[in-house]
């Protein structure tokens, strides 16, 4: 796992976000993060993150979670993001990569279901609780044989299992709030000073 993707996308002179100096966010060790941030960028996308090896690996999620256990979401994986990202919540200047607002839409820990992680993400799947605020209880993410439309990235699917919390009902319109500061994504931005870019969610 390397951060060097992540350093070479950005201009820390102009965004906020972190410039992942801080081995771990400067936290000791101990539960693994998980989060999802709802990210207003050119398309708006729900960026999911699970700490691991140091780093958070991330996937943006179009169409963001599903409780209901027969959706299965698109889920592509991106660069890993430092462990300080997990609070970052904010606006990133537009023009720059990933230029949007960003809200810190659940935030908790994860507990793998199975005991080679690293073995399950090269295998292409890998089963996890969460323990959010919002989330919770078993999940899969499984690797698809190949990118659309030719993408390179690594394309996933993100799938609730059957268990007590799964459920039909839509979480992302139920719960639209940040979980840190309980803003909807224009009063991020507005608090930013920013000028709102199509943020009507
Ligand atoms: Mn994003």
């Amino acid at each position: 796992m390397s951060l060097k993707k992540y350093q070479k996308k950005r201009n820390f002179n102009v965004t906020s976000e972190p410039d992942a100096s801080r081995p771990n966010g400067g936290r000791s060790k101990k539960d693994l993060i998980y989060v999802i941030q709802k990210h207003q960028a050119s398309h708006l996308h729900y960026d999911f993150r699970l700490e691991w090896n140091g780093v958070l690996l991330s996937w943006a999620v179009p169409k963001g979670p599903s409780l209901d256990p027969s959706v299965k979401r698109l889920a592509a994986q991106v660069e890993d993001h430092p462990i300080d990202y997990a609070s970052f919540e904010g606006v990133i200047p537009e023009r720059q990569y990933g230029g949007g607002t960003v809200m810190v839409w659940d935030i908790g820990t994860w507990t793998p279901e199975v005991h080679g992680v690293d073995a399950a993400l090269r295998k292409g799947e890998l089963k996890f609780t969460l323990h959010g605020s919002k989330l919770k209880g078993s999940w899969v993410l499984i690797r698809t044989k190949s990118g659309f439309g030719g993408s390179k990235r690594r394309q996933w699917l993100l799938i609730k299992h059957r268990d007590r919390y799964a459920s039909t009902q839509d979480i992302l319109t139920k719960k639209p709030r940040s979980v840190l500061s309980r803003r909807l994504l224009p009063g991020i931005t507005r608090a930013s000073g920013g000028v709102s870019i199509k943020a009507d969610k």
